[in-house]
């Protein structure tokens, strides 16, 4: 069984701007690189908000030398970025934004979330660049939910939508820089599924609803997250109630990881750049 190297469980949470109450389930800021490629997870709601007529959200930030991957479970997020680029995030739409050599964007609900309120779930994943495509061109992809292809598991356990990398043979839509499984896997209550990701892949295993045993021994309940040992073999899942379940891996990047705030690059003096860059106008304009 491969082996359980760390967990988290019911962290605190922090707000967002004024529109993502979040909790983070993993977090590599001191730049330990102990989940590489992956650098941040949060969790935001599920969180109910009435009808409104200002859009809240987090208004234009930059990012540099990462990926950010929007993935809405509920509710409508509206992105729009200094390439140009925008649009409405709907529930089960992935966006995949390259922000690379750098980027400036904003966050908000949707108008249309907005004026009639509900419900907000989502997660915001980041994703490392090695060093030699931190200056690649900023860009986004937008995954619409009738692009993810969904695998239905044996006995009707459950299912499997495949966002990057590929599941049982059949392949995600993400395009990514470094090889990343990126798995939205949903198993019914007394379900079990056994995983086998590729020897020298980092892997997390993050339950956001529901109860589940992994490996017969660790108790994770929603929201919490596991990390397994890189060195390989196969895991288990035991659903104690339906689950919503994020399962990440990804092969790691073995390199130095200097993150200050929405940069992340490999020393001191490509941070003390970036914010060179950013305060003189280099990430465009929105
Ligand atoms: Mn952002």
């Amino acid at each position: 069984m491969r082996k359980i190297l760390s967990t988290k469980s019911a962290p605190r949470g922090h707000w967002v701007g004024d529109g993502f109450p979040v909790r983070s389930l993993l977090s590599d800021m001191e730049g330990l690189n102990e989940f590489s490629p992956f650098l941040l997870l949060d969790y935001a709601g599920p969180e109910k908000f009435g009808p409104a007529k200002r859009p809240r959200g987090v208004d234009v930030h930059p990012h540099k030398g990462f990926e950010t991957v929007t993935i809405v479970y509920q509710g409508e997020v509206e992105h729009g970025d200094s390439t140009g680029q925008g649009g409405v995030i709907r529930e089960g739409d992935v966006q995949w934004m390259t922000a690379a050599d750098g980027i400036l964007h904003k966050e908000f609900h949707s108008h249309d979330f907005t004026k009639k309120g509900g419900t907000l779930e989502m997660v915001q994943l980041w994703v490392n660049l090695p060093a030699k495509h931190k200056s690649a061109k900023p860009g986004y992809q937008s995954i619409g939910s009738g692009d993810i292809p969904v695998v239905d598991l044996p006995d009707g356990a459950g299912r499997v939508r495949v966002i990057a990398g590929s599941f049982d043979g059949v392949k995600g839509p993400a395009k990514t820089f470094t090889p990343v499984e990126v798995w939205d896997l949903r198993l019914k209550s007394g379900a079990s599924l056994t995983l086998d990701p590729k020897a020298g892949f980092n892997v997390t295993v993050v339950v956001l609803e529901g109860e589940v045993v992994l490996n017969g021994e660790k108790e994770l309940k929603g929201a919490a997250r596991a990390q397994l040992s890189p060195d390989g073999g196969a895991f288990n899942l035991k659903a104690g109630s339906d689950a919503k379940i994020l399962i990440l891996a990804g092969e790691p990047i073995d390199e130095p990881v200097v993150a200050y705030g929405p940069f992340v690059m490999n020393t001191q003096t490509e941070i003390r750049q970036a914010m060179k860059d950013f305060n003189s106008g280099k990430f465009g304009r929105l």
